[in-house]
């Protein structure tokens, strides 16, 4: 297989956040770079996702040793956009013992005690590992803002505070991966609709979430002031148009090998004397 087969250009390059361009005019049904169908996009998730889990052990092989790079997802996006399914679908490809997933919700009273990036800190990934945010520290940017949870004197300096602890992950050897997941107001209606009617999916219903389709606007001039003033060069997002959902976990999968792969990770060499435990073992 091609290494790239489908893809017209690498998946960082299709899917970056170009500074200037606007929420309101994200094809969310598109599927920017890849040349495919459904049916190809499937294949190569299945295929793509055998060379995740390679790359994924050498990282944690790298991090047995004392490497201390890590990578670090970032899952936003409005419920019903896929976060959950990319947990499942795309990290659920790899051996389960190198990743570190966490989701947020809304703040426990502990949390809302401390600083919002308290709870944050503590989930970070460790040298070797794969970290996985189901939402993140952006919501304190993104539902905190259009529900006026704080004053905007609060919540404003929260971006160049983002900004810098991002910085600081990454100089600690944090690849950050940050991907915006958009689905359209239509296809979150169909699927907030199979919610209701699948009892296998009611779990996942929550009846707080029709009443956020009235901020849909709010929530749109959120996420472009997020993508505006977080959007920097060490950590860039990308935008994952999410109304298809085999193109946005191909997507992401893509993104994650892009950034594992900038890692040149070689198997870490024996910290013991090979030949001389080969001769021990012929005579053990
Ligand atoms: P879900 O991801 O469907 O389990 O929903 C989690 C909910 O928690 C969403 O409605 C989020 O917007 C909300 N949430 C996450 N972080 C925060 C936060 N810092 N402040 C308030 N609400 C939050
Ligand atoms: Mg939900």
């Amino acid at each position: 297989m091609a290494k790239n087969e489908g893809w017209q250009t690498s998946a960082s390059e299709a899917l970056r956040w170009r500074a200037g361009s606007q929420v309101t005019e994200i094809d969310t049904s598109g599927k920017p770079g890849f040349d495919g169908d459904k049916a190809l996009g499937e294949k190569l998730l299945s295929e793509r996702g055998e060379r995740l889990s390679e790359l994924q052990e050498l990282l944690y092989a790298n991090g047995r040793s004392g490497d201390h790079r890590s990578i670090l997802l970032v899952l936003q996006g409005m419920d019903t956009a896929g976060k959950g399914g990319i947990v499942r679908h795309v990290i659920g490809m790899v051996d389960p013992q190198g990743v570190k997933a966490a989701s947020f919700g809304k703040p426990t009273e502990e949390e809302l005690a401390h600083d919002f990036l308290w709870r944050i800190h503590k989930q970070t990934p460790q040298g070797g590992q794969i970290g996985v945010f189901d939402r993140s520290h952006y919501e304190d940017v993104l539902v905190v803002r259009v529900h006026d949870l704080v004053p905007p004197s609060v919540w404003e300096p929260r971006y160049d505070i983002i900004n810098d602890f991002e910085a600081d992950l990454i100089a600690a050897g944090t690849t950050i991966v940050k991907c915006a997941m958009f689905v359209s107001l239509d296809e979150q209606k169909q699927r907030l609709a199979e919610r209701l009617d699948r009892p296998d999916k009611y779990w996942k219903y929550n009846p707080a979430d029709i009443d956020e389709r009235g901020y849909w606007p709010r929530y749109q001039e959120a996420y472009q002031a997020m993508l505006d003033r977080t959007n920097t060069d060490g950590a860039p997002w990308n935008i994952i148009p999410a109304d298809r959902k085999w193109f946005s976990r191909l997507a992401i999968t893509e993104l994650l090998i892009e950034a594992l792969e900038k890692l040149n990770l070689d198997w870490p060499p024996a910290d013991f004397d090979v030949e001389a435990e080969k001769a021990r073992l012929a005579k053990a």
